[in-house]
């Protein structure tokens, strides 16, 4: 199968399309390309491209993705794509998450029987992570592969920008069991500026994974002058207290110069500082890249 017909978009005069998966809310003529580069209108249907594509399918260590608070021994089947809805400047992925029109086809086929086929052969394994690259732009497979998993007995992660909308994401959440959201400023300027994003939909998305009480672990890369102020760091922490609870997990991440962002890496003491000053509201506080 090269593409498949993408779910949530709406027809529009002229052939257009409307995509409503993520909160970019793309309007695409025929022929053009969404945001994300991975979904395409071909004559006024909107088609997923990456469909049954991958990019990466190994395993790794569930504390590595991270998830800390679960099953963080267990190994996991990590399945990735291409494309993302965002363009953040210091993407650690950007070889595979910031392509061109079209590349998506360009990937080894996989279909979902056979991922899930390898994930139960493997012995202690936990299950399947959507992961690499933003899962969300490849959601009609990741979809496919965690039902299946889940009839299957297989455990099923998210590791996600968090950036998608509330009726996909409710759709998906009876499918998955734990996520990693990667929150990367308390800060919309930053969004826009550095991720080509808005942070509001991406606490959406965080509040929505807590009420359907699904396991959420938040990661937060510090990058020197750009989000490294201590209070817009501390309402972030005092905002996933208030919203998510004290047990949630963060892990507060060191940035080292990476794709298009070249500041020096963030000093050491700046990383303790703000688990400091995290501790004083959650309980579960990491540090990464330390
Ligand atoms: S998923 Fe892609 S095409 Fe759809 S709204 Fe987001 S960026 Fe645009």
């Amino acid at each position: 199968m090269n593409s498949i017909e993408a779910k949530y978009f709406e027809k529009k005069e002229n052939n257009n399309v409307r995509c409503n998966l993520c909160p970019h809310l793309c309007l695409i003529e025929p022929g053009g390309y969404g945001k994300c580069n991975v979904r395409k209108n071909v004559e006024g249907t909107l088609m997923a491209e990456t469909y049954e594509r991958a990019s990466s399918v190994g395993m790794d260590p569930v504390r590595k993705k991270p998830l800390y608070h679960f099953y963080p021994n267990k190994m996991v089947l990590s399945v990735g794509s291409i494309g993302c809805n965002l363009s953040c400047a210091f993407c650690q992925n950007h070889g595979i998450s910031q392509i061109l029109p079209g590349e998506g086809k360009m990937m080894p086929q996989r279909s979902v029987e056979s991922i899930i086929a390898e994930a139960k052969g493997i012995n202690n394994n936990l299950g399947i992570a959507f992961t690499y690259n933003e899962p969300t732009v490849w959601y009609e497979f990741m979809y496919d592969i965690a039902r299946k998993a889940k009839q299957e007995n297989l455990k099923t992660m998210m590791i996600s920008n968090g950036f998608i909308n509330n009726k996909p994401l409710e759709d998906l959440l009876p499918y998955m069991d734990a996520f990693n959201i990667d929150l990367k400023a308390f800060n919309n300027e930053f969004y826009k500026r550095l991720s080509g994003g808005s942070l509001p939909p991406v606490l959406e998305s965080m509040k929505l994974i807590h009420q359907h009480r699904k396991h959420l672990e938040v990661t937060n890369l510090i990058i020197p002058g750009e989000n490294d102020d201590p209070a817009e760091f501390e309402n972030m922490v005092h905002w996933i207290r208030t919203e998510l609870g004290k047990n949630t997990v963060l892990h507060i991440s060191r940035y080292f110069p990476v794709y298009r962002m070249n500041v020096p890496p963030t000093p050491k003491e700046t990383i303790y500082e703000f688990k400091e000053i995290a501790q004083k509201y959650l309980d579960n506080v990491y540090l990464g890249n330390i």
